[in-house]
């Protein structure tokens, strides 16, 4: 497979952070890139986007966006779409924060372009209610395991 075509302004392929989703037409800053269709659940998934608490919408296109820790995009809750953040070009990739909109995550992983833990806004937000001393011992014995 070379790439899929989800939708007609977005295709699917090789991105990033493994399968991501890439526009096949330019968008201005601000615009509605795609509905958040689909099924809603209580609990998030590995391809579900938090809409409020306790509600993750399984979106066919938005469970192929990776995440950014720049972004192009990101999640307007109320409108239950996606919102380009920045101009985006014909075959540039659709990402978001999933730090900044999801709270827990169902599967965390390590940042592919800054090494750090996306897990939620919530396990963060706990996270540094811990200290600083001990988050930056954290810090570095990441880094000693990745390099
Ligand atoms: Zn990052």
């Amino acid at each position: 497979m070379k790439y899929l075509r989800i939708a007609p302004h977005f295709v699917v392929k090789m991105g990033i952070q493994g399968l991501g989703v890439f526009a096949t037409k330019n968008f201005k800053r601000g615009k509605t890139l795609f509905k958040l269709n689909g099924e809603v659940i209580n609990h998030p998934t590995r391809t579900s986007i938090q809409i409020v608490k306790n509600k993750h919408v399984e979106n066919i296109i938005g469970g192929y966006v990776n995440h950014s820790c720049k972004p192009s995009a990101k999640v307007n809750r109320r409108k239950k779409t996606f919102v380009s953040l920045r101009n985006i070009d014909k075959g540039d990739e659709i990402t978001f924060d999933y730090n900044k909109n999801e709270d827990v995550l169902a599967c965390p992983f390590r940042c592919r372009c800054c090494g750090r833990k996306i897990v939620g806004r919530k396990k963060l937000a706990l996270k540094s209610k811990r200290g600083k001393r001990s988050y930056s011992a954290q810090h570095q014995s990441h880094h000693i395991h990745t390099r």
